[in-house]
């Protein structure tokens, strides 16, 4: 028998650690969510000791949870993690130390953690303390599963998400009535999806003309549904709104500018509604970059918008898109009607910056995903 090749079984483990990590997606802001695998035993047969991922609300880190889980066992073992470990005393002493008391012997980490707190002296502080250290495994997948995190350490705002539904031959349909464009398997993967943000965002004109519900509505799921965010500049949102309504189970923030009046939102308040002034345009508009900058100081990290089309090429100007996911369906509207993609959307996504991550089908849909370089 041959022996087992090294790199293979570190791309296994740590393949597991990304999918611990990904699980926690949407409930682990403002931390990022990461995944740990702890390993032991000689090569050839190494048995997995414990594995964590961040808890809900980002405390405990994913080393501490694999660390307490191995308990002693850990001693000698390698630990394989999607993000660096951090060095910084929080309100836990950092999970370096802990990796360093635990006895690890080996640490394979995916990425730097940016977070200047933490960049580079997680790694540096367990290579120091004897503990052999490689960073950059599957590194490329971890950034992106970290780009929310990435992107409001390093631009103070929280990656978007755009998801977009279109006919076969490319127009959009008027809100979650859109996703009727959909079959049901590929519903239930969009509130799969959902459930890995930290918010839902929508314009007014979504809530006027459709009154989503904005929820993660899968078995076992209703926990997941993230934050409802209304960009609602005049306040027209209707304190009757469902979204409004069931605001004490899942929250809403609604965003508006000065313009919107104080009785319409003391309304929306007194119904449940979290109302915040942001600064608008010129023409009285939400200013996007402005408002994400809002959200990413809340700690939001990954927000989803499924506000159709306007929103949508709003954005792309102001070029605050990190992924866009197109849903094309087999059915054809057969008149013009409003495209899904916008101009300044389809002149980014033809651009040099975007490139297609994946596309599958989900029943008779075809989901495309373009991503943007980091
Ligand atoms: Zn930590």
């Amino acid at each position: 028998m041959s022996a087992p090749d090294p790199v293979q079984s570190d791309r296994r483990y740590m393949r597991l650690a990304l999918a611990l990590g990904r699980r926690h997606l949407g409930q682990a802001w403002p931390n990022p969510s990461v995944g740990a695998v702890l390993v032991g035993g000689p090569p050839g047969a190494e048995r997995i000791l414990a594995q964590g991922v961040t808890q809900p609300g980002g405390r405990p880190h994913a080393e501490r949870v694999a660390l307490a889980a191995a308990g002693e066992a850990a001693r000698g073992a390698t630990l394989y993690v999607t993000l660096e470990p951090c060095s910084h005393h929080g309100r836990t002493s950092p999970c370096a130390d802990a990796t360093i008391a635990a006895g690890v012997a080996r640490v394979v980490s995916a990425m730097d953690d940016p977070d200047p707190r933490v960049a580079g002296r997680g790694h540096a502080r367990l290579a120091q303390a004897g503990i052999a250290v490689s960073v950059g495994l599957l590194g490329a997948e971890a950034a992106r599963d970290q780009r929310g995190h990435v992107t409001r350490i390093l631009q103070g705002r929280p990656a978007v998400f755009l998801k977009l539904a279109r006919t076969a031959d490319g127009f959009a349909a008027g809100g979650e009535g859109r996703l009727m464009i959909s079959g049901p398997r590929a519903n239930a993967e969009i509130h799969l999806q959902r459930a890995h943000c930290d918010a839902i965002m929508v314009g007014v004109g979504t809530v006027l003309a459709d009154d989503p519900a904005l929820t993660v509505r899968l078995p076992g799921m209703a926990a997941r549904s993230p934050l409802r965010i209304v960009l609602d500049p005049c306040l027209r949102t209707p304190p009757t709104a469902g979204l409004v309504r069931t605001s004490a189970t899942v929250p809403t923030l609604i965003l508006a500018g000065p313009q919107g009046s104080m009785e319409a939102a003391d309304a929306l308040s007194a119904a449940g509604a979290e109302v915040q002034r942001v600064p608008v345009t010129a023409e009285g508009r939400i200013d996007l970059p402005a408002a994400l900058r809002f959200l990413g100081a809340r700690g939001l990290t990954r927000v989803c918008s499924e506000g159709g089309p306007t929103l949508a090429d709003a954005l792309a100007r102001e070029n605050l898109v990190d992924e866009c996911l197109l849903v094309t369906g087999d059915c054809v509207l057969g008149q013009p009607g409003l495209p899904a993609v916008g101009p300044n959307l389809a002149a980014r996504l033809a651009s040099a910056d975007f490139a297609v991550a994946e596309e599958y089908r989900v029943g008779t849909d075809l989901f495309t995903c373009h991503v943007r370089s980091p």
